[in-house]
């Protein structure tokens, strides 16, 4: 039988957790005892319930509980978060309508200045370009002046030729006048006239070559060119003992023709300089219609064309002659002329010695169909 104290051992009170409630161990058992007095009666019921249960179900109820605080938490920190993604939201959108708005006008500021610029630029290439024209009529101009020098002791024995005749005629026609011999007299003057006509032709020529004037554009005939300008160079053809061999076609090209006239004497003038030091002296013109382009080839039979000088050859100011005698413009504005009108010239080395230059424009016809096509 157990004694007291093996009773008290078996059973002890831990604590009071309220009123009528408290923790006992019962044989090292903790359990929670609630006792109620039984109406009516002088009893009590005493209630036992294991303390593990009560902590299960305290945890439980507190595992409840403090789910339902944590689902709350999470709750007011969605709200929170998503409160703060909205205004993040709202500033984000604010400062990339805040930075678009600095681009647009960033672009409209740089669109005025370059627009500004640009109506500059191309104000001062207008200029620019007007300068150049003017340049260039200015050294076509000098161009024609150097050629005109060049001529100009060629011109004086060409025109004393026929002055000197005209002279023996005048004298010889006078003569024949005092004896009455009127069919002398009469077929002198015929070779008379002929000869004023000769020299009116010839300063007739240098007149309009050396005219300062604007281009213009009408239809030439590319072989009446040639012509003009071996007529203008003849003097200096047969002073230098060239031979001309022709074969000319005639081509209608739409071009100015002084300016043609002033390519086909640079042209003629270079070729007779480049014979000088050859035996023989042979220019060979051909003009002639291929396609819808007039060609017109001049060859002579000089010492041709060096590498070296092939690549400068219409550089301005480029010349292999002595100083005064060449000032290397006639190249460079004769390929600016021809360019002008819609051509191309291009030089070549013929073998096994001579030179050629190739000039190409398009067929006057051919340009005014285009026009009425169009
Ligand atoms: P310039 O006659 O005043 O020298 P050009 O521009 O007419 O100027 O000619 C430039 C150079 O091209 C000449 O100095 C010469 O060396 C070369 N050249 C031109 N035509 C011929 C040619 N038919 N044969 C050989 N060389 C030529």
């Amino acid at each position: 039988m157990p004694s007291r104290a093996s009773a008290n051992s078996i059973w002890r009170s831990l604590g009071s957790l309220g009123a009528d409630t408290r923790l006992v161990s019962i044989a090292g058992k903790r359990f929670v005892t609630q006792s109620q007095p039984v109406p009516g009666e002088d009893w009590r019921i005493q209630y036992f319930t294991d303390w593990d249960t009560v902590l299960v179900t305290v945890r439980s109820k507190a595992l409840i509980a403090g789910s339902a605080w944590a689902v709350l938490l999470l709750l007011l920190l969605y709200i929170r978060q998503r409160r703060l993604g909205i205004r993040a939201r709202a500033e984000a959108q604010a400062a990339v309508e805040e930075t678009l708005r600095h681009a647009r006008d960033e672009l409209e500021r740089t669109v005025a200045a370059r627009t500004a610029a640009l109506t500059a630029e191309v104000a001062e290439r207008q200029k620019t370009e007007r300068h150049l024209r003017e340049t260039q009529d200015e050294l076509i101009h000098a161009g024609k002046m150097a050629a005109l020098g060049q001529m100009s002791a060629a011109m004086a024995h060409e025109i004393n030729q026929p002055l000197t005749a005209l002279r023996t005629f005048l004298s010889s026609t006078r003569l024949f006048v005092d004896r009455d011999n009127r069919e002398a007299a009469s077929a002198n003057f015929d070779m008379m006239n002929d000869l004023a006509e000769r020299i009116a032709k010839i300063t007739q020529h240098l007149k309009v070559f050396a005219r300062k004037s604007p281009i213009s554009f009408q239809t030439v005939d590319l072989s009446q060119s040639v012509e003009r300008s071996l007529l203008l160079l003849d003097g200096q053809v047969r002073l230098a003992g060239v031979e001309v061999a022709k074969r000319l076609e005639p081509v209608p090209v739409a071009g100015d023709p002084l300016r043609l006239e002033q390519v086909f004497v640079n042209l003629f003038r270079n070729a007779i300089d480049a014979m000088r030091a050859v035996e023989v002296r042979r220019l060979e013109v051909v003009v002639a219609r291929e396609g819808e382009s007039c060609v017109a080839r001049i060859a002579d039979t000089g010492p041709g064309i060096d590498a070296e000088v092939m690549e400068r050859l219409f550089e301005p100011f480029f010349t292999t002659k002595e100083v005064g005698e060449g000032l290397g413009l006639g190249l460079s504005l004769s390929y600016g002329i021809i360019r002008d009108m819609g051509g191309t010239i291009h030089a070549e080395s013929l073998a096994p010695s001579g030179a050629a230059f190739v000039i190409r424009l398009p067929l006057a016809a051919a340009k005014e169909e285009e026009g009425s096509g169009g």
